[in-house]
């Protein structure tokens, strides 16, 4: 986990009826992650019990890369709809596995009452620069896994988008014709990969229209936390991070206040950017930390009455 001991935001009262235009039609979803370690887990349901008051469309827990944290997503997304009244969805991936067994933990999912999911090619467990070889007897691509899920039950099914498009993929058309494969087959919705400019989304969200893609494309939106963190998840994933955003958190080096409130710029900014141009439902990759997501949903005038700020 990183940065888990980030400065704290004030105690702050929030009231609903002082935000003019609270906006109703918004939804919001959010993504954990299986914790690494037993003593980051009290922070994971601080984080999801938290979130869960702006009663999102759904929460999603991530399959570790290579499949390994199968157990760990099956026991906290089942959990985490128990426990926290949210729709929970588990993602799940092709790697590592045959195709029977993964049939087996999606209808698990389906008789435990989950019944959203987020179907994805995955990466290998060494990364996704270790290349990827299907295996001999799973599902090759998300296309295939989400025709196969959709066959098993009427699952409610994302995918992942990449407005920067997928680094493997041959082309930015390719890839689009990838992601229609993927809607035709079942999909519900996809969720995009994160990314920083506006601009490159909105002209993705064209290009997918013009494909006929019709499902909602829901930008994935990553606050920063750790920018060096950050910029290895970029290079890995193909994202790319504008320069003055690097200089700024150099700038701000010996600041975590500073971070902090310069992260929470560019998120807002970018949310804002977006409810502009249409956008009503974001993903937030929560990396498990509920504070700065929770305040960015404030500011969009996404507070449920019964939570206050801790
Ligand atoms: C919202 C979101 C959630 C994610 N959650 C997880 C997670 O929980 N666990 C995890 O391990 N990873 C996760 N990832 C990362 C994802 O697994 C990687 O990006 C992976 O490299 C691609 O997965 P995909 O589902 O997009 O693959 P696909 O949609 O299958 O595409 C992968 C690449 O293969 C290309 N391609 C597709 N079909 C073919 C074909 N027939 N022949 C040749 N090339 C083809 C595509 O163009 C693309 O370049 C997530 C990503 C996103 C955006």
């Amino acid at each position: 986990m990183i940065e888990s001991q980030g400065p704290k935001y004030p105690a702050r009262r929030t009231d609903l009826t002082d935000r003019p235009g609270r906006a109703s039609d918004l939804a919001v979803s959010f993504e954990f992650f299986p914790p690494r370690q037993a003593e980051l887990l009290p922070a994971f349901w601080d984080a999801a019990a938290d979130l869960a008051t702006l009663a999102p469309r759904f929460v999603s827990v991530t399959y570790g890369a290579g499949g390994s944290t199968r157990d760990q997503t099956r026991e906290l997304v089942t959990e985490i709809q128990a426990r926290c009244q949210v729709p929970a969805a588990a993602h799940l991936t092709c790697v590592g596995g045959a195709r029977a067994e993964t049939d087996a933990i999606a209808d698990a999912y389906w008789r435990a009452g989950i019944h959203r999911l987020v179907a994805l090619r995955g990466d290998p467990r060494e990364g996704i620069a270790a290349g990827y070889r299907p295996h001999p007897d799973g599902y090759a691509y998300a296309d295939s896994l989400v025709a196969g899920l959709a066959r098993l039950h009427p699952f409610d099914i994302s995918v992942a988008a990449y407005p920067e498009v997928h680094p493997q993929a041959l082309s930015a058309q390719a890839d689009l014709d990838h992601l229609k494969r993927k809607v035709d087959a079942g999909a519900t919705r996809a969720i995009t990969q994160f990314f920083f400019d506006v601009d490159c989304y909105k002209r993705f969200l064209e290009r997918a229209t013009r494909a006929g893609i019709n499902v909602p494309i829901v930008p994935g939106i990553l606050p920063i936390r750790n920018f060096a963190r950050t910029v290895t998840m970029a290079q890995a994933c193909g994202a790319h991070i504008p320069a003055h955003i690097g200089s700024r958190f150099e700038a701000l080096a010996d600041d975590a206040d500073g971070r902090l409130q310069f992260a929470q710029e560019i998120a807002l900014g970018q949310c804002r950017a977006l409810l502009r141009a249409g956008v009503r439902h974001f993903h937030f990759y929560t990396l498990n930390q509920g504070e700065m997501v929770r305040d960015i949903c404030a500011e969009l005038g996404l507070v449920s009455p019964l939570a206050g700020y801790r």
